[in-house]
């Protein structure tokens, strides 16, 4: 199927108030402009380099996501243009995406990445450190003008087991609905990004507005 067939079948079974974004990753401007053709307008990359490169030479209305580990000295080759990074994960990583954004007069979008799997290698916060994150976010406003946490990132183990993966899914969402009352200018949690190809039918029965699709709309990488 081509890259059209494959982004319509997925979104005609997305409930509406599901976004999708459409993860392009290795893949070259030719194949996203396919996406692109057929309306898709929200796209994920993982490395800045990558996603900047992509970002000049494509059409200007698409929102480009950073969905992969940022690394800090890198930031700076984004913030004039990126929509949402889905991978924040230390207040570091935060205090520097602010105080770039305050350089362009921007407020950027943020969410913070919780790691969920078991795997050691995946990065993200625990519970305590989110909270933490939070409480330095909301006592320091003005230090954090610049950003605005919009939501919660989290990648299940790879596994094939099914109750293992919504089990940690399910936690995710405990997490993430245990700080939506949350309601100050920088801190306001609505988006809750799970679910890859692999699992998004799984993440949205349990709860996920946000799905990063890659392999299943652009093919094996
Ligand atoms: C690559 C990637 C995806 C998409 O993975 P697919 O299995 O190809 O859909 C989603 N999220 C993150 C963080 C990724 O790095």
């Amino acid at each position: 199927m081509s890259i059209a067939e494959n982004l319509s079948e997925i979104k005609s079974a997305l409930p509406p108030h599901v976004t999708l974004v459409a993860v392009s990753k290795t893949k070259p401007v030719t194949d996203l402009m396919e996406a692109y053709n057929a309306g898709q307008r929200i796209f994920g990359e993982n490395k800045i380099q990558e996603m900047t490169d992509k970002w000049q030479q494509m059409p200007k209305d698409i929102q480009w996501h950073m969905i992969g580990h940022v690394q800090s000295n890198k930031v700076k080759y984004m913030i004039p243009y990126v929509r949402l990074i889905h991978g924040v994960d230390s207040l570091k990583l935060l205090q520097e995406i602010n105080r770039l954004a305050g350089k362009w007069r921007k407020k950027v979008d943020c969410l913070l990445q919780i790691h969920i799997a078991e795997e050691e290698t995946k990065f993200g916060l625990n519970e305590e450190e989110l909270e933490e994150m939070l409480k330095q976010v909301q006592h320091d406003q003005e230090g954090f003008e610049n950003i605005r946490i919009v939501g919660l990132m989290g990648m299940a183990t790879f596994t094939d087991n099914q109750k293992q993966i919504k089990r940690e899914f399910l936690h995710l969402k405990t997490i993430f609905d245990k700080h939506s009352h949350l309601n100050t200018d920088n801190c306001h949690l609505t988006t809750l990004s799970m679910g890859m190809s692999g699992d998004y039918q799984l993440a949205i029965e349990c709860g996920s507005n946000m799905v990063r699709i890659g392999s299943s709309i652009f093919g094996s990488r």
